[in-house]
């Protein structure tokens, strides 16, 4: 995966693709689940997360309380410990996040925690959320970090210009 040309891409593509998915929030094409799916599938054939790991590089997760207790218990610490060394509390939202990117899980360009990693970043990139267009937000967020998000926007936006009244 070469970041700095993903970077390039998404800096110069990011303004249609925003605008896109506003749309998206106002007109919802009644076949969307059909259309993500396939979207999805057909970038999952290009994105390839391990040689990627740019969420890890330049986001952080949220660590709920089972994340920190589970998390904790997996490297011998208790949760106090384990929240006092890496992370710390959101003024705004009051989310736990961590102190330092790249995460500090991230070895080698892999999840040193991948067993017990946080929910969050299980769910990343949230491609399966139900229905989709409710975390329009958050991929528009993703646009220029998540390649996987990126390029399964493109694809959408695509389709539904190619084929859909829009
Ligand atoms: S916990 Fe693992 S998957 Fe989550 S951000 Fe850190 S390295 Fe990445
Ligand atoms: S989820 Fe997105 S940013 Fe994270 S490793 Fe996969 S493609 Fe890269």
């Amino acid at each position: 995966m070469d970041l700095k040309k993903f970077r390039r891409s998404a800096a110069r593509r990011k303004g249609k693709l925003e605008a896109f998915l506003k749309k998206l929030d106002d007109i919802i094409p009644e076949d969307l689940p059909v259309l993500v799916k396939e979207a999805d599938a057909a970038m999952w054939q290009e994105v390839h997360c391990m040689e990627c790991a740019n969420c890890c590089k330049t986001m952080t997760p949220t660590f709920r309380k089972a994340d920190i207790l589970r998390i904790a218990a997996h490297l011998n610490m208790t949760p106090k410990a384990f929240a006092d060394k890496w992370l710390y509390k959101e003024e705004d939202t009051g989310d736990w996040v961590n102190k330092v990117q790249p995460c500090q899980f991230l070895i080698d360009n892999k999840c040193s925690i991948y067993e017990v990693r946080p929910k969050d970043c299980a769910e990343f990139p949230h491609h399966n959320k139900k229905p989709f267009d409710a975390y329009n937000d958050t991929f528009s967020n993703n646009l220029d970090k998540c390649p996987a998000t990126f390029i399964l926007v493109s694809k959408l936006m695509q389709k539904v210009e190619r084929d859909y009244e829009w």
